[in-house]
């Protein structure tokens, strides 16, 4: 219905059409603004350090007549230590989505096509085409694994996330590094939005290849996907030309409460430390309960598990799910049409989950 709408909405005489710049969004998983239980999103079922809490209470309203530090100077200087790196290799954005979105506009300028898996965010191909990249997307492999010698082939540059999306697979870092050291001549960008649930980071490797970016986010590891901070970091000269097209576009990107927030989270490392420990245990019981309930699912390093049943369909279990007022993530695009993706929330919200999973599984046979 609001599908016919917008397109009564849209009906535009077609030379006028022409000079509009037209994109396939990308298409978020759903905010339910009821309460369900939300495994559909990636998001974090702890909240941020208690230090953000404090901060935002002590938040003066009057601040706000005020802009905001363009170059995000606490934000960047607080990464930049936590990472052991100098402030000018850090870039910050409103999420990684607007890091990532920098980085195609500023980095991704060739004929040749930019490579990506046919199987990963769906955010890449939007922004490609946004702005009018060329791309291809060489295929995972039947395991859902990255093929490191797709990536060999001449291109006009290369991105993946590590661990995966939706896939959950972390590769090692010397796949990554073979790949990086592969590609001399383009920049790759390694989006780490899930590597603190998984383990060793590109980072390490910025200091010896000059065409590497690693690009993170507050959003899943530090419980902050509401308050929108992502970062990129890099060697001094990429960053400054990420800051060449940021300041072309808007000075101020990060407003003052996300900076004085995110400085607290990223201080408060026990914390930190702590919930994502929390979040890889219940990953790792979660793995056993639904093998013992007969799904496959590749190894998950990230928050998340991408699995299938042989015996039920996942649409409708997705469906079904749905009206227990419990969200996970169904696709239903091509190769992935049977897999269900499923966020790690507490260990309550786990079992809930696998007591609808056990009676949809039982109601079948
Ligand atoms: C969640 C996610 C992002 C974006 O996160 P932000 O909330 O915009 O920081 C980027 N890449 C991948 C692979 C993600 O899963």
């Amino acid at each position: 219905m609001e599908e016919k709408s917008m397109e009564t909405k849209r009906n535009l005489n077609p030379k006028l059409l022409k000079q509009i710049r037209r994109v396939e969004p990308y298409v978020p998983g759903e905010q339910p603004q009821q309460k369900v239980i939300k495994l559909n999103t990636n998001e974090n079922p702890y909240p941020p350090s208690p230090n953000v809490a404090r901060v935002l209470k002590e938040m003066d309203a009057d601040r706000l007549r005020l802009y905001p530090d363009p170059s995000a100077d606490v934000l960047t200087e607080t990464l930049a230590a936590y990472h052991g790196v100098e402030n000018d290799q850090i870039f910050v954005g409103v999420g990684s989505d607007d890091v990532l979105s920098m980085c195609f506009l500023t980095f991704f300028n060739a004929e040749k096509p930019i490579l990506f898996p046919d199987i990963t965010y769906s955010f890449y191909k939007v922004w490609a085409q946004l702005y009018r990249i060329p791309y291809e997307c060489p295929k995972l492999d039947p395991d859902f694994r990255l093929v490191k010698e797709d990536y060999y082939r001449e291109n006009g540059g290369v991105i993946f996330p590590n661990p995966n999306a939706p896939t959950a697979i972390y590769e090692e870092l010397d796949f990554v590094e073979d790949v990086i050291a592969h590609n001399p001549d383009v920049i790759v960008i390694v989006d780490e939005a899930y590597i603190d649930f998984a383990g060793r980071s590109a980072a390490e490797l910025i200091d010896r290849y000059d065409n590497l970016i690693v690009v993170r986010t507050f959003s899943k590891s530090r419980s902050m996907a509401g308050m929108r901070i992502g970062y990129a970091i890099s060697n001094p000269a990429l960053i400054g030309y990420l800051n060449d097209v940021k300041y072309s576009f808007n000075s101020y990107t990060m407003n003052q409460t996300a900076l004085v927030c995110g400085v607290e989270s990223v201080k408060d490392d026990a914390y930190f430390k702590e919930s994502v420990e929390k979040i890889i245990e219940t990953r790792e019981w979660a793995k056993t309960e639904l093998t013992k309930m007969g799904f496959e699912f590749p190894d998950s390093r990230a928050n998340f598990i991408f699995a299938t049943h042989p015996k039920k369909d996942a649409k409708q279990l997705f469906e079904e799910l749905k009206q227990k007022q419990i969200y996970v993530r169904y696709w239903g695009s091509s190769r992935i049409e049977q897999y269900l993706r499923i966020t790690i929330g507490t260990r309550a919200e786990m079992e809930t989950l696998f007591a609808a999973l056990r009676a949809c599984l039982a109601a079948e046979n």
